[in-house]
């Protein structure tokens, strides 16, 4: 089964794909999975190959239509095996086109950014999509970026623990640090400390006798936190 963390992942891996693309306006990556979460193909928007594409004419619209094969067709047309109930990322909305191949192909899902319907060059050919993935019965998945990349940290202690901090997943160790730092002004003898991913724990060693002091982290949740408790 793909949960959430798997169609981050496999985003991720599509807008990796992204940045191999030539195109000078949008570079756009797809990916095709199995149910096994297997990575089947990749594709980025790009000319075939053995086609030169370091030709800058090429690359200017309106000619550039003409040359490029989308993410999406390419990833199909680059896959070796049947597509059948698989599901495809893509960094950008597909149009009809690609919409056609892929509900022709037998894939079941598609998940991509929400694409702004109203857009004068794409909108309406990414409804007419949507239409046909509809009458197909093909899930849709809007991707959603995640929002949340937020960690909680809190102490242990009798009544539930009381939150410290909230920080961006980025601001990871250097909330680690910036703890230890208040342990050791305190007057603790933290020698290290270990992080336990799996319990969301960090374990502050205090001097020789063994004595520890914890700090406990996890994902952020707004309703988590309503009472300033987890
Ligand atoms: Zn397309």
């Amino acid at each position: 089964m793909i949960t959430p963390k798997w169609d981050n992942r496999f985003m991720n891996l599509a807008k990796m794909v992204s940045t191999w693309s030539k195109d000078k306006v949008t570079g756009v990556g797809a990916v095709i999975v199995n149910d096994d979460k297997k990575v089947i193909s990749v594709g980025f928007n790009g000319f075939a190959r053995g086609i030169n594409d370091d030709v800058d004419c090429r690359h200017e619209s309106p000619e550039k239509h003409h040359w490029t094969i989308h993410a999406e067709r390419n990833c199909i047309l680059e896959a070796d095996i049947p597509l059948k109930g698989m599901t495809l990322y893509c960094t950008f909305f597909t149009c009809s086109v690609c919409a056609q191949e892929i509900t022709q192909k037998g894939l079941k899902r598609v998940v991509a950014p929400e694409p702004d319907w109203n857009h004068p060059r794409y909108g309406e050919g990414q409804r007419i999509a949507v239409e046909m993935y509809k009458e197909k019965g093909i899930e849709v998945t809007f991707y959603k970026e995640k929002v949340n990349n937020h960690i909680a940290f809190w102490e242990i202690g009798c009544g539930g623990g009381k939150v410290h901090d909230i920080v961006t997943e980025d601001k990871f160790f250097e909330y680690i640090e910036y703890y230890k730092k208040k342990l050791l002004e305190r007057g603790e003898k933290v020698s290290g400390y270990t992080i336990n991913k799996d319990l969301g724990l960090i374990e502050f060693d205090l001097g020789a006798e063994n004595k520890k002091h914890l700090l406990s982290f996890g994902e952020y949740e707004i309703n988590d936190f309503i009472f300033g408790r987890k």
